[in-house]
């Protein structure tokens, strides 16, 4: 950052996009956020917006020249448009280390080539459906691509359902379910010199959707250092400058395969506003515009609860104690299952 005034351009405009800006907001940084949907709780925050699909060259032209490093709330944003922008103005994370982790399959051969277990997995299109091993039922089948809040996911508790289902043209993974005892992520920060790690949250999810996250996770401070020591390889083999989160399955042994990785800012790691002395916002904003690290430090015991569709409205009215933080996205629909805001309660 060498600018007077530095321009972060930022892709996707959801809660995400709108703690980000308010985080470079806290460090002087201009945010200008490319979205493509009306209801973006961040263009409210930010300095400057473009409402767009994402291909559009042209405003994307006009994205590009107003910027000075472009960034990300959200992975599934098209690789062609982070191409295309990295051709002219530097992106973080790299677009070439999306184009992994945006891929289930990719990701996981990825992790499973650097030591990184994963659960057992395959790739629909290769296997032979009929000679597939009975053990490794119940799966979930994934698609590769573009899922979210366990969207694109069918589950099959036995091999005559699996058989009998039609899929369709898209491509999947087939994925052996995992008995876990937990889930628990890792947010770390990398920039170009050193990364930084908050401890594991641990997280509940229901329908596969996170319902909360809290901290400290109930594990040992072994598995602790082990899941970040995994976290810290990751993003070092990835030469990765930014935030991203490791999700993992602790298993009943006690062993950490990792789920997923999602390459930004995450829904575990909301109570980092009120819980850390840096949030995982501030810390993203810091790696990618070579700010100099924080180290995490936990100064609250916390716990945050995802608020759903219509569940905004009572909340909305209630008067919050003092050791509970209401954040109301501000989207203007309401829709089943969608994220509307959080609520964190500190101890
Ligand atoms: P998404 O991209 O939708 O977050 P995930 O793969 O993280 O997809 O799945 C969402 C949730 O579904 C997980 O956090 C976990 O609770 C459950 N889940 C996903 N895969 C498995 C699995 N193989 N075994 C058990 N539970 C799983
Ligand atoms: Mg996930």
């Amino acid at each position: 950052m060498n600018k007077k005034t530095f321009t972060l351009g930022i892709f996707g405009g959801g809660q995400l996009g709108k703690f980000l800006v308010l985080a470079a907001k806290k460090l002087n940084i201009k945010t200008f956020v490319f979205t493509d949907s009306l209801d973006s709780p961040a263009i409210y925050y930010c300095d400057n917006f473009i409402i767009s699909n994402y291909e559009n060259k042209k405003q994307l032209d006009l994205f590009i020249k107003d910027i000075d490093l472009a960034t990300f709330e959200f992975e599934n944003i098209p690789f062609k448009t982070l191409d295309y922008v990295e051709k002219k103005i530097k992106v973080l994370p790299k677009p070439s280390i999306i184009k992994i982790l945006q891929d289930r399959l990719k990701e996981k051969t990825f992790l499973n080539s650097i030591g990184v277990r994963t659960t057992e997995f395959y790739y629909l299109k290769k296997i032979n459906k009929k000679i597939l091993n009975n053990n490794i039922f119940p799966v979930l089948v994934k698609t590769i691509r573009l899922g979210y809040d366990g969207k694109g996911q069918i589950l099959f508790k036995n091999k005559k359902n699996f058989l009998k289902h039609s899929f369709d043209n898209k491509e999947y993974i087939i994925e052996k379910l995992v008995d876990f005892k937990k889930e628990i992520s890792i947010i770390i920060s990398r920039n170009k010199t050193k990364s930084v790690c908050f401890d594991a949250f641990e997280n509940l999810h229901k329908h596969q959707i996170l319902q909360r996250s809290h901290t400290p996770a109930n594990i040992s401070s072994k598995l602790n250092n082990e899941a970040k020591g995994i976290a810290k390889k990751i993003a070092d083999k990835l030469n990765y400058i930014g935030t991203m989160c490791v999700e993992f399955f602790v298993t009943r042994k006690n062993e950490l395969l990792v789920n997923e990785i999602a390459p930004r800012v995450h829904n575990s790691g909301h109570l980092t506003m009120n819980a850390y002395n840096i949030s995982q916002f501030e810390s993203h904003i810091r790696a990618v515009c070579n700010l100099k690290t924080k180290t995490p430090k936990k100064t609250q015991k916390a716990i945050m609860y995802n608020i759903l569709g219509s569940a905004i409205k009572k909340y909305r009215s209630k008067t919050m104690m003092k050791n509970e933080f209401f954040y109301d996205y501000g989207k203007k629909e309401i829709k089943e299952k969608r994220k509307m805001g959080h609520l964190t309660k500190i101890f």
